[in-house]
């Protein structure tokens, strides 16, 4: 495609470049908005283009039209939105904002074309690849589902609908921000904060400054806790002054609920959301929203989801009692009479923990400095999927990064070619740097974009990570969750690099249903249970002393410490969210609190409280994107555990029965990626249907 429209921008602009592989050097925020609306002019154009043409087009031919006039607006759009995450700025920002709301409108047209809708819909593929055919289904499903086959009254009730939908959204977050800042607890006394750590005394005194007490400090308060997490959860877990435990724990279960505030209660809301829902299916042909929502995952129908979880429930149900006896038995041998609370749990699980693995992270911290890390992460790779990693430092033309920090990777195969690439940003950087971590493509496996002279343009990844910087010389010394997190991340970049596809909606990532997407990251982290992997690579920065069996094994077993009461917790959140939106309307007989009572009381040790109104903050159903869906998170547990029980059964320490499994798992979840049905991909890799017994045992709560 040609550059049409890009006079603003100089000649040697990062955004005239060929579009490889970024020179960061030369980005300039001030870029973004006339290089993003000269991209979008070329799509839309193009994409007008394309429509007036796509009813003669064969449906491979107007995949590769659309991938032609996406790629570019995509890399970048990428490329700003990449570095706003790790090197933001005002000016950047601002850009970013401004041109957003045309980014939206332009994909929104393109996936609502009915002309795109009903090519793809109509297309013959008896002798298509399974690739194409999967592309065109995906296409055809995600337009359905955006109500584009809707004519007539239909469709403008669908819309209402949506747009209804999207304030009352927007109204339950806001509710729920409102609420959870509504309310405070100040305290003034030392024996008030007893128990606490000192991280989370200066961060309530830095709340009762923020809240006008400006002399406050840590030591002599006051202290001001909230029930934002960061406040709640360490005040619940430490805190010596039950009375106020509780009386935190219950403002916080009653949040935005109808107890309190009646500007402040989002009942009213929960029920419209869910009638809405429910309508909202019935227009698109489903017969409720749970159905609506599983035919776009890997989960077939209700009923799996129901099995799994059903399953999962009669195993940790009976670790979840035996671990709250045991709890009370310590808190009794520690000298507390009476019966354990709710506001109770936090706080003694912390001391019976503390208790029995005495370990902290700073005791781990040392034995895993990020290039041993790395180098055994590397191994890991190498020995069971049969390529190299090799830092572009050590050889090669140099890369440019966007900081110091940042290293370029090539992965190679077993014959030397190089085959992917990836960055790794790993340290945190608060001012200009979001938190959390993540994967993101830097550029997609393709044959359509392949570069002149190459018959395919190679995947690249950027990894990133918020570990702890290097500090006084030292190497960047990680934490246990810090390690874990690079393993994750680092599955996730394996999927999008070791793809063999080259068809972009489903190559990499691309097209893997929202339960499935998570088997290959939480399948990494498996490989931190294997001792052998772990001893070889965690060494003593200073020493090189390997750490020590003793050590290890506290930490994997600290890992499943309460495994059986966390599982009923997700459960019940899982079953509760599929309960609400399988057909069930709120109504004078059957409220959303009778069903919220019944849910949970099935799945708590302790009697639910009459004061909470969970459902009133639980922003990942009314507004966020788990509705009917929150199960994925235990779906994709249980395959990730079940495909790494794979490598278990063939014996982890034999290197040619991992070689061979590891092959496997390369050619199918790795490499098919999105290209064929998960359920497909997973039978390919593991020869039969996901079954939950692996992730018991990992968490020691197989029967
Ligand atoms: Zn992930």
């Amino acid at each position: 495609m040609t550059n049409t429209n890009q006079n603003d921008l100089p000649q040697d602009s990062i955004f005239t470049s060929p579009r490889g592989l970024p020179p960061f050097s030369g980005f300039k925020a001030e870029e973004v908005v006339p290089a993003m609306q000269a991209a979008l002019a070329d799509a839309a154009r193009a994409f007008d283009d394309v429509e007036s043409k796509a009813p003669t087009m064969k449906a491979e031919q107007l995949l590769a039209s659309l991938e032609r006039l996406e790629d570019p607006l995509g890399w970048t759009w990428g490329l700003a939105n990449h570095l706003n995450s790790v090197r933001t700025s005002d000016a950047l920002r601002e850009a970013i904002e401004a041109v957003q709301p045309e980014v939206v409108t332009f994909f929104s047209r393109l996936g609502q074309s009915r002309v795109i809708y009903d090519v793809f819909d109509g297309a013959d593929l008896s002798a298509a690849s399974p690739a194409l055919a999967r592309a065109v289904e995906l296409s055809v499903r995600a337009a359905k589902h955006s109500g584009v086959g809707l004519d007539g009254a239909a469709k403008d009730r669908f819309n209402a609908i949506q747009q209804e939908l999207a304030q009352l959204s927007l109204g339950f977050s806001n509710t729920l921000l409102d609420a959870t800042r509504a309310f405070t607890l100040t305290l003034t006394e030392a024996s008030e904060v007893a128990g606490l750590p000192e991280s989370a005394r200066a961060l309530y005194a830095q709340q009762a400054r923020g809240a006008g007490h400006e002399a406050a400090t840590a030591e002599a308060g006051p202290w001001l806790v909230g029930l934002d997490y960061a406040s709640f959860g360490p005040f619940l877990e430490y805190a010596e002054r039950r009375d106020l435990r509780e009386k935190l724990y219950r403002a916080y279960v009653g949040r935005a609920g109808p107890g309190g505030d009646t500007a402040k209660d989002n009942s009213e809301r929960i029920r419209a959301i869910l009638r809405l829902r429910q309508e909202m299916a019935q227009v698109l042909g489903f017969a409720d929203y749970a159905a609506l929502s599983l035919d776009s995952k890997m989960a077939p129908n209700v009923g799996a989801v129901e099995g799994l979880l059903g399953d999962l429930f009669t195993s940790s149900k009976p670790a979840a009692q035996r671990e709250h006896a045991d709890l009370e038995a310590f808190a009794r041998a520690t000298g507390f009479g009476e019966a354990l609370r709710q506001w109770d749990i936090g706080y003694w699980a912390r001391r019976l923990r503390e208790d029995r693995y005495s370990y902290s992270d700073e005791d781990l911290r040392p034995y895993f400095p990020l290039p041993a890390v790395l180098s055994g992460l590397f191994a890991i790779i190498e020995r069971a999927f049969g390529v190299t990693v090799h830092a572009r430092a050590d050889a090669g033309p140099a890369v440019e990064v966007w900081h110091p920090d940042v290293s370029y990777y090539d992965v190679k195969d077993a014959t030397g070619a190089v085959i992917a690439g990836f960055y790794l940003d790993p340290y945190s950087r608060p001012a200009d740097k979001r938190g959390g971590a993540w994967m993101n493509e830097c550029l997609g496996r393709s044959s359509v974009m392949a570069p002149a002279g190459s018959a395919v343009r190679l995947p690249v990844a950027y990894l990133i990570c918020n570990q702890s910087p290097p500090v006084d010389g030292k190497p960047s010394l990680m934490t246990w969750n810090e390690v874990t997190t690079l393993f994750h991340e680092m599955g996730h970049g394996l999927q999008h690099m070791l793809t063999s596809i080259e068809l972009a909606p489903v190559a990499g990532i691309g097209g893997v249903e929202w339960d499935a997407v998570e088997l290959p990251s939480q399948f990494m982290e498996n490989w931190l249970r294997h001792k052998p992997a772990l001893k070889s690579f965690a060494r003593h920065y200073k020493t090189g002393e390997a750490i020590s069996d003793e050590l290890i094994d506290r930490v994997l077993e600290a890992s499943t410490y309460r495994a059986g009461s966390a599982f009923l917790r997700q459960l019940s959140f899982g079953r509760l969210d599929l309960a609400l939106h399988a057909g069930f309307l709120p109504s004078a007989e059957r409220d959303i609190w009778d069903l919220q009572r019944e849910v949970m009381a099935a799945h708590n040790v302790l009697t639910p409280l009459a004061e909470d109104y969970f459902l009133c903050g639980f922003g990942h159903l009314f507004a966020g994107g788990y509705a009917a869906g929150y199960f994925s998170y235990k779906w994709a547990e249980v395959l990730s555990a079940d495909a790494f029980s794979a490598f278990e059964e063939a014996g982890l320490d034999d290197d040619a029965a991992v070689r061979e499994v590891g092959q496997r798992f390369r050619e199918t979840v790795l490499g098919l990626g999105g290209s064929v049905a998960p359920a497909e991909v997973f039978r390919l890799f593991r020869g039969r249907d996901p079954d939950v017994q692996a992730l018991l045992k990992h968490n020691g709560l197989a029967g």
